[in-house]
């Protein structure tokens, strides 16, 4: 994987790019053939791109400090790496502290919706990607979330004996909620380059419309 300079002129912004992380940039801690490559040709180009990645266990700080050590790269901005439970906020959940009943008196109601069960505006459950597998630098995939989802939807089916489904949302990638909040990020990204284009020459500086965004991901089911 390497982008090729067609030729040697610095493009408006024609396009941008999301890449995945893990199975595309690097496998555990290492860098795939290519990978710094591109990253500083797009850099180089000044074409604005993303990380979008369903990974999540660490902060955004020091997630980009690991990927840009992986690759062999001086620094990378946290602004540009999308962990999947970023956009939770766009969700229709609280934050707000409240009390809820370890046992809600409406389980197991058969005269409500799914038997009582996840209502009485009990907090809802939410997944933060639906990956089953992701790539490590291990020869077999590993279970990601949605192999623990699967998993607890299994105990759902057996504690309720079959009589509740269980109710839950996902983002992260593919959703549409996580690919919307990744073109906001992309946006904000080509305003931030404009503003450093136009420093110099503010009243004659180009615009910058982004004509196409091109994911580059190493799984189709989840991109
Ligand atoms: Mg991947």
């Amino acid at each position: 994987m390497a982008l090729t300079l067609i030729n040697g002129n610095k493009p408006r912004h024609p396009v941008a790019f999301a890449f995945d992380v893990d199975g595309v940039l690097i496998k555990g801690k290492t860098a795939l053939p290519g990978a710094k490559e591109t990253i500083e040709l797009v850099q180089e180009l000044g074409i604005p791109f993303i990380f979008l990645t369903n990974g999540g266990v660490q902060t955004e700080a020091e997630h980009v400090k690991n990927l840009a050590a992986h690759l062999g790269l001086a620094s990378l901005h946290q602004d540009q790496l999308v962990q999947s439970h970023k956009c939770r906020h766009l969700l229709q959940c609280s934050s707000d502290t409240q009390e809820y009943s370890p046992v809600p008196p409406r389980n197991g109601d058969a005269s409500l919706p799914n038997h009582g069960l996840q209502q009485d505006e009990q907090p809802g459950s939410y997944f933060s990607n639906s990956d089953f597998e992701w790539a490590t630098d291990q020869c077999q995939p590993r279970f990601a979330q949605g192999a623990f989802r699967e998993a607890l939807k299994g105990i759902w089916r057996h504690a309720t004996g079959g009589k509740a489904e269980l109710k839950y949302s996902v983002v992260g990638k593919p959703t549409e909620t996580t690919y919307a909040y990744a073109k906001k990020v992309i946006f904000e990204m080509a305003l931030r380059l404009r503003a450093d284009d136009c420093a110099d020459i503010p009243p004659s500086c180009p615009s910058m419309e982004i004509g196409t965004v091109y994911m580059v991901g190493d799984n189709p089911e989840n991109e």
